[in-house]
């Protein structure tokens, strides 16, 4: 069983699409353009685990916490992570994270976004989540449905 709380991670520049779907799953994911390889930034302070492509990371890493990734498709990306970490379905915490600034989502009154949303997104949803730092609006929208029938792809067999 992984704790998932406890999972946070750092990816190398060449992984974005891989960060990008792991803070949708819920997962800390530290990103930085222009930052790649060893010496990454770790403004948390937690221990994260190291997503990297490199082969001289890899083979010089005395770490055990490094998931080496070998495919170039972000998706079987994902894959490689979840099965590294035996990382199944019921760890994630699917659109919990914002996605650009990599905290925490909260619920926001549904009257307090009636100026920040299209009409028919405010009048067809009645949850709402705001990002604290970049005051992002999040629902669930059809985007977000779509992004849900990748996730359950994630933990199928098989290609996507
Ligand atoms: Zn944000």
């Amino acid at each position: 069983m992984v704790i998932t709380k406890d999972i946070c991670f750092t990816a190398e520049t060449t992984l974005g699409k891989l960060a990008k779907w792991l803070r949708i799953l819920g997962f800390d994911t530290v990103y930085q353009a222009g930052v790649s390889g060893d010496g990454l930034p770790d403004p948390a302070g937690k221990n994260r685990i190291l997503l990297t492509r490199t082969k001289r990371v890899r083979d010089r890493s005395t770490d055990h916490k490094l998931v080496f990734i070998n495919s170039n498709d972000p998706y079987e990306q994902v894959r490689e992570v979840l099965q590294a970490l035996g990382i199944g379905a019921a760890d994630t915490r699917p659109f919990s994270r914002c996605t650009r600034c990599n905290i925490l989502t909260r619920q926001v009154d549904k009257d307090a976004v009636r100026s920040r949303v299209p009409d028919y997104v405010w009048e067809t949803n009645s949850t709402f989540q705001i990002c604290s730092r970049c005051r992002r609006i999040y629902w669930p929208g059809s985007h977000i449905q779509r992004s849900y029938d990748i996730i359950k792809q994630f933990f199928e067999t098989g290609n996507i």
